[in-house]
């Protein structure tokens, strides 16, 4: 790893702030519905205690936009965090108010403080170098862990690193690892399954990935601006004209890579984008006006798994199809399953992808799910992330 982590640095006994991914769902009443961000966090936050740090833990939730938001409030998150790890943990009232500065000031070794929701402060997103100051002052060293925010330069993601020595965490080390490790050294044959709802979201990881992959599968909406560059008719599919010829250079780009550019052979239509609209299958030459694909077609699906099989590196980001609805969730749940069975790396791009391979159970078999949808497709398409770039060099 090119950069230091929390092994790289003596951390006996220190004061250390540490900005934490926890980003969790909830339902209406505040429960959490997914525990898989604080789960990830623990590695580092134990390695902590065993070095009898003072921890002060900081993350964001949601988007309140600046303002206290009870909804968005972090009590939820503390009182999981203690559950998993069997120890109280000390909430703040704020983030840099008085309540919060006072509870830091008297936290003893081997003890845990929570911030409130970063986001309450807008400075947090505007990168403000007063709060990022302000920030800085609960440490001694800083530990970003947040690989879901290591994309975004924020005040707790790379301000603050212009006051404290920064490192990473365990789990910023373990994605990286995965991630730089299928990009500059995949086992043959590597392939790509990229879906989702738009092509110009994933222009610049298409871009990047015909250089490295040998085979490109594509699914989701983002299929019908390829389909009508070879000159189908998409009906009402979802379709970025103005994105056409650019999705035409990119299949010529893939050809002349040797790298191949499956797209899907039949759909599943509908003439309603609704949970129970009426839907047939067909082929992707025989989209009729008035319908719309939401989701790949059985065909397809058969050819990528015969594709896939031979496959030895997998990298999946974005759903094949609308799969929050059941209707038009098979060929999104099938490839997941399928990659259940394949004997290969395989690296899901957090986000969608993530929640289709843990709703068809397979979640277990991949070699690794990011636990940043955004963050890992900016690091597929080669991008620098600022939280990342921000910490020492090793
Ligand atoms: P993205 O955020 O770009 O990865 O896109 C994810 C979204 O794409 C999901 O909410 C899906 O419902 C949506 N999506 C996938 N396939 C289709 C499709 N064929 N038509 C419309 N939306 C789709």
């Amino acid at each position: 790893m090119s950069k230091k982590t929390v092994r790289d640095i003596d951390l006996k006994d220190k004061k250390v702030l540490v900005r934490c991914d926890f980003n969790v769902p909830m339902d209406e009443n505040q429960n959490i519905t997914d525990n898989r961000r604080i789960v990830a966090a623990l590695p580092t936050i134990k390695y902590l205690l065993e070095q009898n740090c003072k921890i002060t833990l900081c993350s964001h939730l949601g988007r309140p936009k600046g303002e206290f938001k009870k909804e968005f409030s972090l009590v939820p998150v503390a009182k999981e965090l203690s559950k998993l790890l069997n120890k109280e943990i000390i909430m703040a009232k704020d983030v840099i108010g008085e309540d919060a500065v006072s509870k830091a000031n008297n936290l003893k070794n081997g003890e845990i403080l929570l911030l409130e929701n970063l986001r309450f402060h807008r400075e947090e997103t505007d990168n403000d170098p007063e709060f990022s100051k302000k920030l800085s002052n609960y440490g001694e060293i800083f530990v970003n862990d947040a690989f879901g925010t290591a994309h975004r330069a924020h005040a707790s993601t790379e301000g603050v690193t212009h006051y404290l020595p920064a490192v990473s965490g365990f789990l910023i080390e373990k994605e990286l690892k995965f991630l730089d490790e299928a990009l500059q050294n995949p086992e043959r044959p590597f392939m790509a399954i990229l879906g989702g709802s738009k092509v110009s979201d994933k222009i610049g990881v298409i871009e990047s990935l015909i250089n490295k992959v040998d085979a490109i599968l594509i699914g989701g909406g983002m299929a019908y601006t390829f389909l009508k560059a070879l000159g189908y008719n998409v009906g009402n599919s979802l379709c970025e004209d103005d994105k056409i010829n650019l999705a035409m250079e990119l299949m010529e780009k893939a050809k002349e890579k040797g790298v191949k550019f499956m797209l899907p052979v039949d759909n599943k239509i509908a003439k309603e984008f609704k949970a129970d609209a009426e839907s047939k299958i067909v082929p992707s030459a025989e989209i009729p006006d008035g319908w719309q694909g939401l989701d790949i077609g059985p065909e397809t699906v058969k050819l990528y798994a015969e594709e896939l099989k031979n496959a030895k590196t997998i990298v999946w980001n974005g759903p094949l199809g609308v799969f929050e609805l059941e209707k038009f969730a098979i060929g999104t749940n099938e490839i997941a399953k399928v990659l259940g069975d394949i004997d290969a790396v395989k690296i899901i791009g957090g986000g969608d992808s993530a929640s289709a391979v843990e709703k068809a159970g397979v979640a277990e078999k991949m070699t690794h799910i990011s636990t940043g949808g955004g963050a890992s497709l900016e690091f597929l398409e080669g991008k620098k992330l600022p939280g990342i770039e921000a910490l020492l060099d090793n």
